[in-house]
Order: structure tokens, then sequence, then C-alpha cells
């Protein structure tokens, strides 16, 4: 591991201690093998004045919420340092307790929670200390012979035993450096968990770390191997969708499935001893509130029920009842990573940002066991060790917090017509709800239109069958299902009586309003029966209900949907899939209405454009976002009742009533 130090950077900071805790916090967090996902923390101590001007020492530690990749100086709240320390010199003090009074040594009460790790900083006579989880060297800890090699490897550091974050491990290292003076050590090693370097210079401490963490590089490459089982095996997405549904009703709620299938991940899936190597524990205890305790391990060809889960389900009821020894509740027991044999590694969670750091740690995770495995065997911690931190008090605290779950959230959905108008409004509004969308469009500036916030813009030509089962497939193969499809993609031209209707409009209408909306749901069928809560939404218009002179083709292909949905209402209402039309009329911020057309439009009626906009029983006019926000409703649970329903939104039109 090589240093990132930069004297010329670092040059900048030499007169503020804590814009240099800044810097070197994130060196160490720009290097995933090091800090992952909250898995450190860093401190500074330094004098400060407080609100009435007077000097005092304090110690600048990373406050919760932070990652040590983009901390700034908000993410270090100063807490009273002498205090601080009193607190390891109490006899017992609980968890709860210890936080409180951290809490109540800040200077200022609206900065971050001080890290839970803060009073071993407060403790360590040096002025920067730095903390990390690395793999390297918690792997080599996870050994039957870890003590051995760590001896071996690290004479000049002060090993401890494993114990468990909070107030005890304090406890355990104040007694250990009043024994032994840590400025005798490069680095203090706790097993299991992670390592500190520390010095009153910056650069040092970090580069100690970094030193320590190539020695255990350097044990690796000596003694076992760091280069992994590679496949390219092919993925059955319905089997994938199988296993997001059988995961979502062990959850109680919808779930992404975000498969790797990288070359490492699928070598490792693919080992002929996964089963027993991928499922002794975690690299280090903190990754079980993530990924709990053990993966699922999925057979190559997963049943329709994929027992596997339900195994996991009761493996994990069996786990809490032999290890709660007070009146603890359960938490969920779903699965977090599955090793699928056949196809890689899923992560399962309720966004993507929860997938996209449970995958992190299962690829780091796979690394340490493959590689523990070369050099004499991979040994997590026993299972109650683990229990104790995934049902620590702090941790369930952390659980309580969670923010109330949104009503599409953990769904995916496909919108048709995406680039703007009720398309785009519709993604938002999805998206806004909780799912994450995939939207098509012909126009390729979907994709810079939707690249945020859950969804992503995918060019589709609707005319192509070909193109719209693809669509589908990167659809299932990056999220693991599909519950919703809003089939909104249409065109209108109009000014075209039936006998000189053209051909051309004609045959263009049906082909993206009409055939396009069967291909698609012939394309989505077979994923939308494995998915939850399923629904399928269609955009018909006012049109169907009361057609006009001049537009033969886009009424007859909003008809045409009609009826389909109906029948597909039938055929698939066995499946709980619910199919609904939703007829909008008069919305103009779509791109089938140009300010040219709109003017003409209203001159046609003798009206204003305001008046044209608005002239409906109600009087109200109607946008994109409030037809979005319909559709995602009747997509949510307060429409499972109904299906096979035409619902209009065009603020009352005396020739439907
Ligand atoms: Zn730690």
């Amino acid at each position: 591991m090589k240093s990132l130090w930069d004297d010329e950077i670092a040059a900048a900071f030499a007169d503020d201690d804590l814009a240099m805790r800044v810097y070197t916090s994130r060196l160490l967090g720009s290097s995933d093998d090091l800090v992952m996902h909250g898995g450190g923390n860093t401190s500074v101590k330094a004098s400060t004045r407080d609100f009435f001007g007077n000097e005092l020492e304090v110690l600048y530690v990373k406050g919760s919420g932070w990652d040590l990749k983009t901390i700034e100086k908000p993410g270090f709240p100063a807490i009273k340092l002498k205090e601080t320390r009193m607190l390891a010199e109490l006899d017992s003090l609980s968890d709860p307790d210890m936080t409180r009074q951290l809490r109540a040594l800040m200077l200022d009460p609206s900065a971050p929670s001080p890290s839970v790790e803060a009073i071993l900083h407060a403790i360590l006579p040096a002025r920067f200390i730095d903390h990390t989880h690395t793999d390297a060297i918690v792997t080599l800890s996870n050994n039957p012979r870890g003590e051995a090699i760590l001896a071996e490897v690290f004479p000049d550091c002060l090993v401890l035993p494993y114990i468990m974050p909070g107030f005890i491990l304090s406890k355990q290292v104040n007694d250990a450096i009043k024994r032994d003076d840590p400025g005798q050590y490069t680095g203090i090693i706790l097993m299991h968990h992670g390592v500190f370097t520390y010095s009153d210079n910056a650069r040092i401490a970090y580069e100690n770390m970094i030193e320590l963490v190539t020695r255990a590089e350097d044990y690796i490459a000596a003694h076992g191997v760091s280069e992994h089982a590679s496949a390219d095996l092919p993925v059955d997405l319905l089997d994938l969708a199988r296993i997001r549904g059988a995961v979502s009703r062990a959850r109680g709620c919808a779930q992404l499935a975000m498969l790797d299938r990288t070359p490492d991940a699928q070598g490792f899936a693919d080992l002929p001893d996964v089963a027993g190597i991928a499922t002794r524990g975690p690299i280090t205890p903190d990754h079980v509130i993530r990924t709990k305790r053990i993966p699922v391990i999925i057979d190559t060809r997963p049943a329709a029920t994929v027992p596997e889960i339900d195994r996991f389900v009761a493996d994990y009821r069996a786990y809490f009842a032999a290890n709660n020894q007070s009146d603890l509740q359960i938490l969920d027991q779903a699965p977090r990573v599955g090793i699928w044999r056949s196809a890689g590694s899923i992560a399962f969670g309720s966004s993507v940002k929860e997938c996209n750091i449970i995958s992190d740690i299962a690829r780091h995770t796979r690394w340490a066991i493959q590689t523990g495995e070369s050099i004499g065997g991979w040994e997590a911690l026993p299972e109650k060790d683990i229990f104790d931190l995934e049902y620590w008090v702090l941790e369930q605290a952390k659980l309580g917090k969670a923010a109330a779950a949104k009503p599409h959230q953990g769904k995916i959905a496909l919108v048709t017509g995406a680039n703007s108008g009720i398309g785009r409004a519709t993604c938002e509004a999805l998206a806004a709800d909780g799912a994450v969308v995939v939207g098509l469009d012909v126009n390729r500036d979907v994709v810079a239109h939707l690249d945020s916030g859950g969804m992503t813009g995918l060019v589709c030509d609707l005319t192509d069958s070909a193109s719209i089962a693809t669509a589908v497939e990167q659809v299932v193969s990056r999220y693991g299902g599909l519950d919703i499809v809003v089939c909104n993609a249409g065109i209108f031209k109009s000014g075209e009586r039936i006998e000189n209707h053209t051909e051309q409009t004609w045959d263009q209408t049906l082909a993206v309003n009409l055939t396009a909306t069967q291909r698609l749901l012939t394309a989505a069928i077979p994923y939308l029966k494995l998915g939850v809560n399923p629904s399928i939404l269609l955009v018909g218009s006012r049109n169907y209900a009361a057609p006009g002179p001049g537009a033969a083709a886009y009424s007859v292909s909003k008809a045409g949907i009609t009826q389909l949905a109906r029948v597909a209402a039938l055929e698939l209402a066995a499946d709980g899939i619910r199919v609904n039309v939703v007829h909008p009329d008069a919305v103009f911020d779509t791109a089938l209405w140009t300010e040219d057309a709109l003017a003409k439009s209203a001159a046609r009626y003798g009206m204003t454009v305001e008046e044209y906009k608005s002239k409906n029983l109600l009087g109200r006019e109607i946008r994109s976002r409030d037809v979005a926000r319909l559709l995602s409703t009747v997509a949510s649970d307060v429409f499972n009742a109904t299906t096979g329903a035409q619902i209009p939104i065009d603020g009352g039109s005396d020739r439907v009533i």
C-alpha cells in the first residue's frame, strides 16, 4: 500500500490541525481496503476557546454519519478532552450512558454525535489518532494461528484480544496502556477489529498505518494467494426474479436484488466448497449490521419457492433463540447477501445505496475468505460475539431512527416515453415514492434527463420488439425483477380526417401507441408474475370515451390499449397483477403540445390559452405531475383492490360523465 501524502498539499494545513486532520482522514478514506462505509475513525487533540473565551483542550473526533472519504471540518465534533478521559476511569458505564455523556461534553450540541470509539481516541497520548478496520490485518487475525502470525509480523505493536466495541473496549485499552507505554509501539492492533496508529505528527500517524498494512499485505503475498477464482457464467433472469421474490416475502417488503456477476464474484460462487467457507462469519463484527452474520447459499437452479430462503429464515430464528439471553426483539430474518452458486453474489436491500454498500462488503469478504484459506484457514469470531454486536443496544437505537418506508421502497418500475411530459413526471413521482425507475425513450436525451435519484434513462425504440425485450432484461439484470410497468409513450397527429388519412400516420400511430404496448406487456409479464404487488398502468386518453373528428388513428389506438388492458386484467388477476388505465385530458405541458398548436386550438374555441387550458367542469388546469402522482398512487397498495378500472383525470368532462 502506497502513502498518498503530498508535501505540497499538506503545507497548506501546517498551521491548522483540524484542516490537517481532514486532509489525512481523506487519504485514509480514499482506499476502501482501509476504510469501508464508516468502518474507521480519526481524531485530533487541540486547544480552542469556549463560548466565554476560556481556552480548553478538546478532542475533535469523527462524528456519526460522516465518511472519512468525504469528511469536512463539521464532521469532527469537539468534545472536552479532560472529562472524556475521566469516563475511561469509571468502573462501569452503560453504552447508552456513554453516548449520552459524550453528547453532554460537546461544545456545540447541534454537531453530529461523536464516534462510539471517542473515549479510546481521548486516552491515547498523541495528538493525531488514526483508526481503520483494514482488510489485510484483520484477515491475518481471522486465522487459527492469528495471534502467532500477528506477533511475528507486528513485534512492534501492542496486540489485544477481541472485545466488544464501546465502553468495555475503551476500558481494556486504558488498562493496557497504563501497564505498557503506547509510545514504544508503532500501533495497537485489536484482533478481529482493526488498528490504531498515533503520533503528534499527522504524517507519521498516517504513514505508520500505511506501513503496518503493507507488512500484512507482504505477509499475505509471501504465504498465500491474493488472486482468486474467476468464472464467466450465464445468468437466468427469471431465476433471479424468483430469488428476489422469495427474499422480499421473507423481509415483508419489496427488496432490490442487485447481482454482482463480475468474474471474481462468479468464481467465488462457483467454488466447490463455497457453502463451507462463506458461512463462517464476517471479516469484522460490525459488518453484521449491513450483511447479517452469514449469506444465504442458493443452489444452481432455485425451485419456484426457493427453499434456501425459508431455510435461512428458520436458521436465523434458531440463531436468535440460541443467543438471546435477555428480552431482545428479533430483527427481520431475510438475508442481505446471496451466494448464488451458478451466477455470482447478490445484494438484497431497500435502495441502490444500501445494495452498493452490501456489495462492497461482500466483495471484500470473499477476498478475505479466500486469502485466509490460503494462509492456513479462514476463521471468523464465534457466533455469540457476532450476535452481541448485531443486537448491541447502540445499534438497536440506530435502527429505531430509520425513516418510515415510502410506498414504493424497494420496488422496480419501468416507464415508457420517459424523456418529457407525463412519462418523465411519472419517473420522478415513482422515484420520490421510493422506487428505482428505468425510463425508456427513443430520444437519446433521456439518458441525461434521468440520471439521478434512483432514475436511469435507457434509449429504446418501442417499434422494435428486440429492443423492448433487451430493455426489460436490462432492468431485471440490474435490479433483480420488475413490479411496475407504465405504458405511456404515445404520438399524436391531428388534422387528418379519415378520407385523407395517410397510411404513414395510421401505421406509425398504431405501431407506437398500440402494438408497442402489447409487445412490452408480452416481454414484461413473465417478470411481473414474480414481482411484488405488481401493477400495469396504461396511459389512455379522454378521446377513448369522447372522441373528436380529425384524430382517428390516435383515438383508435387509445381505444385499443384500453381493450388490451381489460383483457390483461382478466388474464392476470390470478397472478395478482393489477391492470388499470388512466385517461388524462388536456395536459398541455407535454411534448405533444407546442405553443403554436395550443394557440390555434384555443382560437378554434374562441378562448384565450389560459381559458382553454382549464376548460373542464372543475375549471382546473391539469399538469403532467398531477397525472404522474395519480399513476404512482394507483400503482401503490391504496389501489390494491382495483383492477380493470378506467380512471379519468380530466377535470370532469360532461361528454364522459
Ligand atoms: Zn473500530
